[in-house]
């Protein structure tokens, strides 16, 4: 797609964040990884300068419409940009699939298995060839009338309504009513109908029960209301509605959420009994391929689709050109790791790491060529032995002509790298330049590189040797039955730090963030139960809008608040806290509503937040920015990073204490009103720990961490682990779902699971102190760990 002859990417005086006017030639064609510490500014110079550019560059290309949207989203800080591709985007940040989405649709892999089924399938005698989309829940053609597609139904039973059937209908006993007035009416108009509202529910007879809950009628009848307290109350034309129709009406059309809530809680939700889940209309279910319909097949993980379409039986030549392509096109996801998933497997219920994998993956077949790949962390939630396959893959992207630049901090995908873009030396305005840019060997020589000193050196870690830790007790689970673990058997020693292993798709996530905290939840009030808290600290976004930051997450910016209201500008004024919050209307700017930034809105493209026209990004109004406390504006306390504010707030304990504890984990880089939105999901993780560590107790606390690694440079991993093995000298336990394996081999004792994913895993393949593990046939975890035991 590009003309230039010029072989290399040049970037000239590059300004994002805290880019140093940096200048860097990066080769086309070539598999370019980014590196350095959290905060230095590798995601600024990848995705805020190239991708970006590289993006505004094909929206004016393709969209003029969109160019005045494109100049509000502003261009990066940087002075000039050559030789740049069109960009495709792979990062995990924003992307957030909706709740219809599925692998299928993300892979686009249904639409070829439902060409497959139109085309080649058998169908009943006489039936007629349906269309493709037939054979799409998500189209009016395809879907089940009777669950719209949803494949579940919602609905009542007598149980939910009434759950105490000894009360009257006047004592409340149809607990599903509505509140107030309008339960009231509801029961006098029963008594208008001639039921007995004092008798208990019990011994109404079955039929008029029946009636009360079920009806769809809705007779009119006049109520003479009984005189109520003073208020005398004249007859009226009252409706009924039964229980069940109320509970239905308010669930799927009332406007207040909290009301669809409280009617929740009187459905049951069960597989739809027309389509028993499947989703897809009766014609659509009847026909088959290899035997089997489309729902089965959709249903089975894709390795296992793989293998039915390579042994169906000959069909046409349409039949076999269509299973080819659809094998041609699973191979890449499988390759990937991820063929334990199946086509109808939810997108919302994927990790980041697994999702970013399978667009990967459809990309390598989608052909283009001449374009540059941005990945972020594409090893993120991969087992070393899934890694060296993502390798193969960005390799063929490459081969396929295109260029592919990666973030990564996974010392195997950097040493794979054909060049290598080093930048630091630390975070923020520490970091900002450039340090190697060239094939990794020329690295080794840089002596301000942390990356160096991980990837040359390789440094003995300071946790070890240690004397290894007795567990005090343990927390068993047995019998496990979810997802792909059966009947499994698992013993969790608790007082030491326990690492989780095993490929992708194992069953660790559902073992410890499932079975694991389940049972610990449920048995904590338990006397005699050594664990007393439970604290589970995910990856999950802090916050879905701009609105949630750093500081309100960790209730600094309440301090922050109180320290402007007592100021004497603030109290001459008369304001109070609120004036200084950008969440109700007073003190913040209107134009945004307090946000910043207002979002722009792109046809046919995921919406995008620009900075707001009238306050620049402050989020308040010019008369509030007047007032300071110590000299700056609460918007500019709030453009301070955490190290910054450590400074400033170090007279102030209630905010000196929560800055110190995001130091402490290597967040001094982040500033203090950075949105929960610009956040990924390794640094919200970071920041709910130090929040957690802040409020440290003396109870015994059992701490759940998914793969707190991510988006870690080893230099950062460090800092982690001091935090974490720190929380166990103190008395408590650690569990951890890790595959960096300097982290598994520093840990007490360790768990793997497999020996595959999905069907092929969810046992437990070894278990017991790292040199233990490493010593077990059988599992693909153990020569990785015996290679970092040393
Ligand atoms: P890395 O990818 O190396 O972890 P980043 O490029 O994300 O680092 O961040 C580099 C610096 O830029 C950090 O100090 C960070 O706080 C700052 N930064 C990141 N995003 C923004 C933003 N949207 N606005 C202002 N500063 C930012
Ligand atoms: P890991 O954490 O080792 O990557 P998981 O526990 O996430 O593995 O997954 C184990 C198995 O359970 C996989 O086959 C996966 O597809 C399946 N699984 C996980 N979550 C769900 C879910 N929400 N619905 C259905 N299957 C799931
Ligand atoms: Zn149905
Ligand atoms: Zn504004």
């Amino acid at each position: 797609m590009h003309q230039s002859t010029d072989p290399y990417v040049r970037v000239r005086g590059a300004r994002e964040h805290n880019l140093r006017g940096v200048d860097v030639d990066i080769p086309r064609d070539a598999l370019t990884v980014f590196t350095g510490v959290s905060g230095s500014g590798k995601s600024s110079l990848a995705f805020g300068t190239l991708y970006a550019e590289a993006q505004r560059r094909y929206f004016e290309s393709v969209a003029p419409y969109a160019r005045r949207l494109i100049h509000q989203i502003g261009a990066p800080k940087v002075d000039s940009v050559t030789g740049l591709p069109p960009a495709v985007s792979l990062e995990q940040r924003r992307s957030t699939p909706g709740s219809r989405s599925s692998v299928g649709t993300v892979t686009l892999l249904s639409n070829s298995l439902r060409m497959l089924y139109s085309r080649a399938g058998a169908y009943p005698p006489g039936a007629e060839r349906l269309d493709s989309d037939a054979f799409s829940p998500n189209t009016a053609a395809g879907a089940c009338p009777s669950c719209h597609g949803i494949g579940r139904i919602h609905r009542t039973d007598e149980q939910l309504l009434v759950p105490d059937p000894d009360l009257s209908i006047r004592q409340g006993a149809i607990a599903a009513w509505p509140g107030a007035w309008q339960g009231k009416n509801l029961r006098d108009i029963l008594e208008a109908l001639g039921h007995d509202v004092d008798a208990p529910w019990r011994e109404l007879p079955a039929r008029d029960r029946e009636w009360i809950l079920f009806t769809e009628e809705q007779p009119v009848v006049t109520v003479h209301p009984v005189r109520e307290a003073e208020r005398i109350q004249r007859p009226y034309q009252g409706t009924y509605m039964s229980a069940h129709r109320y509970v239905m009406r308010t669930f799927a059309d009332s406007k207040s959420a909290s009301l669809r809530a409280r009617a929740e809680k009187f459905l049951t939700d069960s597989p739809c009994p027309v389509c028993e889940g499947r989703r897809l209309r009766p014609e659509a279910l009847a026909v088959t391929f290899a035997g089997r319909t489309i729902a089965e097949l959709a249903a089975v993980p894709l390795t296992e689709l793989d293998g039915v379409l390579a042994s169906a039986p000959p069909g046409g030549e349409a039949a076999r050109v269509l299973a080819e392509d659809l094998r041609a096109r699973i191979a890449p996801v499988t390759e990937l790791g991820l063929g334990y998933l199946s086509l109808d497997r939810t997108a919302p219920s994927l990790s980041a790491g697994e999702l970013q994998r399978l667009r990967l993956a459809t990309q390598l077949k989608s052909g283009l060529f001449g374009v540059v790949y941005v990945l972020d962390e594409p090893s993120a939630g991969l087992h070393p032995a899934d890694t060296e396959a993502l390798l193969t893959v960005l390799d063929r992207l490459k081969a396929a002509g295109n260029t592919v630049f990666v973030v990564e901090h996974d010392l195997d995908v950097v040493r794979h790298a054909d060049w290598l873009v080093d930048v630091g030396p630390l975070a923020g305005e520490h970091g900002g330049r450039v340090l190697h840019s060239g094939p990794p060997a020329g690295l080794a020589d840089v002596a301000e590189s942390a990356t160096a000193r991980h990837l040359f050196a390789s440094l003995e870690s300071p946790e070890r040797p240690r004397p290894v830790r007795e567990a005090r007790g343990a927390v068993r689970l047995s019998g496990v039955d979810r997802h792909n673990l059966r009947g499994v058997t698992a013993e969790f020693p608790l007082g030491v730090f326990t690492a989780v292993t095993g490929v992708s798709g194992s069953g660790k996530s559902t073992l410890v963030g499932q079975a694991l905290a389940g049972e610990v939840a449920g048995r904590l009030a338990e006397p005699g139960f050594p664990v007393r808290r439970l604290v589970e600290v995910d990856q999950k976004p802090i916050g879905r809008t701009p609105r949630s930051n750093l500081a309100t997450y960790t209730g600094l910016f309440d301090v922050v608040r109180r320290l402007f209201t007592a100021s004497d500008e603030a109290r001459a004024r008369g304001w109070k806290a609120g004036r200084f919050s950008f969440n109700v209307p007073g003190g913040r700017c209107e134009t945004c509503q307090g946000e910043g930034f207002v979002s722009v809105e792109l046809l046919f493209l995921p919406s995008t937040y620009a900075p707001c026209p009238q306050c620049a990004g402050a989020r308040y109004n010019a008369e509030t920015l007047q007032v300071r406390y110590e000299g700056l504006t609460i918007a500019e306390v709030l453009s301070l990073t955490v190290e910054a504010a450590a400074v400033f707030f170090a007279q102030v304990p209630a905010a000196a204490r929560s800055l110190r504890a995001l130091e402490d984990i290597g967040l001094g880089y982040l500033r203090l009103g950075q949105p929960a939105t610009e956040l990924s999901g390794g640094e919200a993780q970071r920041i709910k720990l130090a929040t957690e560590l802040q409020r440290l107790r003396r109870d015994h606390t059992l701490y759940l961490l998914d793969e707190p690694t991510t988006g870690l440079h080893p230099a950062d991993v460090r800092v982690l682990l001091r935090q974490l093995h720190g929380l166990v000298e103190a008395g408590h336990s650690v569990v951890v779902v890790e595959h960096d394996m300097d982290v598994v081999a520093g840990a007490d004792w360790v768990i793997d699971l497999g020996p595959g994913g999905g069907a092929e895993g969810g046992r437990v393949v070894a278990s017991g102190t790292p040199s233990e593990v490493a010593r077990t046939p059988g599992s693909r975890t153990a020569g990785y760990l015996a290679r970092a035991l040393g």
